[in-house]
């Protein structure tokens, strides 16, 4: 099946659509869970799409890992104002920022090359490996990037992220970020996945509005010119602070 094509100016489903899909999911709990590790292709993939659940289970008293594989570098290649160095730069502080919002650690950084990770699976899921540990470890969960999320980066990380929990028997929730500028609930590549909705709290809720104000860089234009234009449109971003997350097995 040909890959997904993202619009980022296209206004996609209408979220009243998405909402009556996402009641009928079934609810995310996270009873027995002692660790998650969120694997993010970009730094803000793991805002964006499980900001909420990295809040809620740290007020779960539940240890959380953010492993963010590149710094993002690539998000404005032909930006007059802002060289591939600096962009990083930024984007490290943007999530470290946004980490600290959810109570979680700074990120792990990999440093892997935006655009590029899926030359680099292999390296990928062994560090997933060595993170998650002892095969079959009680109560850890993995949560990362959709594997047919639209974006090369985002379905390696996921690939990467099925292939280390297959080996090791973790749990793995995929998360989706692109998904729902070009999808519908009755997809294909939707149709074989088992989605699960978490509701956030009031809490949870506001420590993720908080968390993704920090990626200015991202979200806001880092200048007039045209290639300085947010990466994540508003009307993109408003799929992302409402008060549930979604979560596909
Ligand atoms: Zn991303």
């Amino acid at each position: 099946m040909a890959g997904p094509v993202i619009d980022v100016a296209a206004r996609g489903l209408p979220e009243a659509r998405w909402e009556s899909w996402r009641r009928r999911c079934a609810p995310l709990r996270l009873p027995d869970w002692r660790e998650l590790i969120v694997m993010a292709a970009h730094p803000d993939d793991e805002v964006l799409g499980a900001g909420g659940l990295i809040a809620s289970a740290r007020a779960a008293g539940i240890a959380v890992t953010i492993v963010t594989a590149t710094d993002g570098e690539g998000s404005h290649p032909d930006s007059p104002t802002h060289s591939p160095s600096r962009l990083a730069a930024l984007r490290i502080d943007e999530a470290r920022s946004a980490a600290s919002e959810l109570n979680a650690d700074p990120p792990v950084r990999l440093g892997l090359p935006d655009g590029g990770l899926a030359a680099h699976e292999d390296r990928l899921a062994a560090e997933l490996r060595d993170l998650i540990g002892d095969i079959r470890r009680p109560g850890v969960v993995c949560a990362a990037t959709w594997r047919y999320d639209g974006h090369p980066d985002h379905e390696a990380v996921g690939r990467a992220a099925a292939a280390a929990c297959a080996a090791t028997g973790t749990d793995l929730l995929h998360y989706p970020v692109w998904m729902w500028q070009w999808a519908t609930p009755d997809h294909p590549l939707l149709r074989d996945c088992v989605p699960a909705r978490l509701t956030l709290t009031p809490a949870a809720h506001a420590a993720k509005c908080r968390a993704l104000e920090c990626f200015r860089s991202q979200f806001l234009p880092l200048s007039d010119h045209p290639a300085d234009a947010p990466i994540v449109p508003p009307h993109v971003l408003r799929r992302f602070t409402g008060p549930t997350e979604t979560y596909l097995r």
